[in-house]
């Protein structure tokens, strides 16, 4: 288990009052495993990625949360175009004191992930040389640098185009695979969820509540495009789609 929430509850202060964002929510995530959090905007998504980053505690509940260290993937790929992509991957371990064996292991890491995903050529050149695409697998090598125990990712797809997107989706879930990393991913977008992850938790408006948990093992060693193309997505889908009770 690297990560467990029991009866979690947050209820924000604001000079307009009291603003109730999460009510007894409860979920755990296993060793290397994906798992999407889904829900209507605003319900309290982000929230529980904050409460679980360690940026505030929870009003009531307890959390439990991995030894080492968490990567949080940001909604927009918040690359500096004034530093190279080398100064961007690198720049968590400069946050980070350690000693200088560590960090030569910790450049070393990146340097394969950068040879291994395409961007080596690129490590002296700026973001600007990078496509949508990239920018994003560049962001989560970024995310992976310090060799976190869990990443959390927020809406990461958001600011990409739709077809952009589902190829971006395929290959940063076959990078958390391949490196066998536990994430959680929130979105609000069900096919994202469905085609990505192990197990889907549905919530509520807000306040969030886990409404239901689908386990998506169904789909065996299929790639998100795989499973897009399948009747079982759409089953999926549509049963999740219902439950999210989506108005205009
Ligand atoms: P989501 O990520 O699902 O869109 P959030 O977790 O960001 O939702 O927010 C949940 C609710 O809490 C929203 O109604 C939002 O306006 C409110 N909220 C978020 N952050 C704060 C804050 N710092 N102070 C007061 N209210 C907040
Ligand atoms: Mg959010």
């Amino acid at each position: 288990m690297t990560v467990e929430l029991r009866g979690v509850s947050l209820t924000y202060q604001s000079p307009e009052g009291e603003i109730e964002a999460l009510r007894d929510v409860s979920f755990s995530l296993a060793e290397g495993e994906l798992v999407s959090l889904v829900g209507p905007s605003g319900c309290g998504k982000s929230t529980i990625l904050s409460i679980i980053a360690g940026l505030m505690p929870p009003t009531s509940g307890e959390v439990v949360i991995p030894e080492g260290r968490i990567g949080l993937m940001p909604q927009r790929d918040s690359l500096f175009e004034w530093r190279s992509i080398w100064g961007n991957v690198t720049l968590p371990l400069s946050l980070h004191k350690t000693s200088r064996e560590k960090r030569e292991q910790d450049e070393q890491r990146l340097r394969t992930l950068l040879d291994r995903y395409g961007l080596a050529e690129f490590a002296a050149k700026p973001p600007s040389h990078l496509s949508g695409g990239m920018r994003q697998r560049c962001a989560l090598i970024r995310t992976l640098a310090p060799d976190p125990a869990l990443l959390l990712l927020d809406e990461p797809f958001s600011a990409l185009d739709y077809q952009t997107r589902l190829v971006v989706a395929d290959d940063v879930c076959s990078i958390l695979r391949r490196e066998g990393k536990s994430a959680l991913l929130v979105t609000h977008d069900i096919s994202e969820a469905v085609s990505m992850t192990d197990r889907v938790i549905v919530l509520s408006r807000r306040p969030a509540s886990v409404k239901s948990i689908h386990d998506l093992s169904e789909f065996g060693d299929c790639t998100p495009l795989e499973r897009r193309d399948s009747a079982l997505f759409r089953e999926y889908f549509q049963t999740i789609w219902k439950e999210l009770d989506v108005h205009v």
